[in-house]
């Protein structure tokens, strides 16, 4: 293994996935749901795949019918106009997108600014890429995790190339407000920054709402927006995802992506296409059916003795273990199958000041009613 990679090792979401496999624990680690999604929406691929749509190699920007439908989606939602043609690229899931986005626009030695704790992918593709991280840590207050203005400016330098923003924020669930996002774009506009946002979990925004910060003055030139049908149509495994954003972006995205993986999977991109298109009330239900979850998980931790960070959107909560007498979150998520036979991801492997997420540990809501109960009676168990 090269010397960039060396540090990173084997992701925590398959160390723990794998663990909760071994011990037949509730896996609450990784994020992925438990309950496919829309039938329709399978339907969708099904059809895709027997009428021979999207089997052999589709286009490598993506089938045109996704492509136009992303740039609904953003139109639509947003107000985001883009061309379907120029404009808008599928990928091989959001993972690949944020891979292709820092391989096309880093330089070796150019500082990407990211979002701590930020989600694992992030620091091993700004190494891929020979850039440097710079982390700007969020922190604790008030119950919620909180960006700091000041800092974030402050780790501006004349190196540095890209803010990797993510919101809302994976695992913290901050959701960054329009003030908030409204500062970091005037800093990328005085600095000339390129933005780089990872906004998957867009409709999954419980308190507040959701806001592109490629809709700010001066940002749509130089933001690249990553979306993933993963988890706003609970199919992590279908691994869909895309970028949107000016056309000589994503025209240099598109340059690393074609040898990454050069197209994407073919009939499930016309799912999707079909996806994006399920009326209001399907995302409205999603987003119903997850902040249920999220207060159930919630209450059922801070029962159990954990102190717990509302999460206003994502489907992960953050809990604080030192009410419980713990401090090592990695001790404490080795030792919890055996303990009360659940599985937990330590936050502090998304950070580079380890010392900062030590304690803290996350848990993901997006689980079956009874599965998430029984994982807090099993919790409840460890005081
Ligand atoms: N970004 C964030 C913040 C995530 O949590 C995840 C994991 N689901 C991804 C990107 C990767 O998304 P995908 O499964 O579409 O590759
Ligand atoms: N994004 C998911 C999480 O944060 C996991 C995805 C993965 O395993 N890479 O848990």
């Amino acid at each position: 293994l090269n010397r960039r990679l060396a540090e990173f090792g084997t992701t925590i979401f398959a160390e723990m996935s794998a663990l909760a496999v071994r011990t037949g624990s509730i896996n609450l680690g990784q994020g992925f749901p438990d309950t496919d999604g829309p039938e329709e929406v399978r339907e969708a691929a099904v059809r895709a795949l027997r009428d021979g749509r999207g089997n052999q190699y589709p286009p490598g920007p993506g089938v045109p019918e996704l492509r136009t439908a992303i740039a609904a989606h953003q139109r639509d939602r947003y107000g985001l106009d883009h061309d379907p043609d120029t404009e808008v690229l599928v990928t091989a899931g959001a993972t690949e997108a944020i891979a292709a986005s820092l391989l096309a626009l880093v330089e070796p030695g150019d500082e990407v600014i990211a979002l701590e704790p930020y989600y694992d992918s992030y620091a091993a593709c700004i190494a891929m890429a020979g850039g440097t991280r710079v982390p700007v840590t969020l922190r604790p207050r008030d119950g919620a995790y909180v960006l700091d203005l000041d800092e974030l400016r402050d780790a501006v330098t004349d190196r540095t190339r890209v803010i990797l923003l993510n919101t809302p924020h994976n695992p913290t669930g901050t959701v960054l407000t329009r003030a908030e996002l409204a500062a970091v774009a005037e800093l990328a506009v005085e600095r000339d920054l390129l933005v780089v946002t990872d906004e998957v979990y867009e409709h999954l925004v419980f308190d507040g709402e959701h806001t592109p910060i490629a809709t700010f003055p001066g940002m749509r030139e130089r933001t690249v927006t990553i979306g993933s049908a993963g988890k706003t149509f609970s199919f992590t495994g279908w691994k869909v995802g895309w970028v949107t954003a000016a056309a000589p972006l994503v025209t240099a995205v598109r340059s690393a992506k074609q040898f990454l993986t050069y197209v994407s999977s073919g009939p499930f991109q016309y799912a999707v296409a079909e996806a994006l298109a399920l009326p209001p009330s399907y995302f409205d239900g999603l987003r119903e059916d997850l902040r249920a979850k999220r207060d159930l998980l919630g209450s059922g931790l801070a029962a159990a003795g954990f102190e717990v960070y509302r999460p206003a959107g994502t489907y992960f909560v953050t809990t604080d273990i030192r009410p419980l007498g713990e401090s090592d979150g990695f001790a404490f998520c080795r030792a919890l199958p055996e303990r009360c036979g659940v599985v937990a991801i330590p936050n502090a492997v998304f950070y580079d000041h380890r010392d900062a997420g030590a304690p803290f540990v996350r848990f993901a809501f997006c689980k079956r009613v009874d599965v998430l109960e029984e994982a807090v009676s099993r919790l409840k168990g460890l005081a």
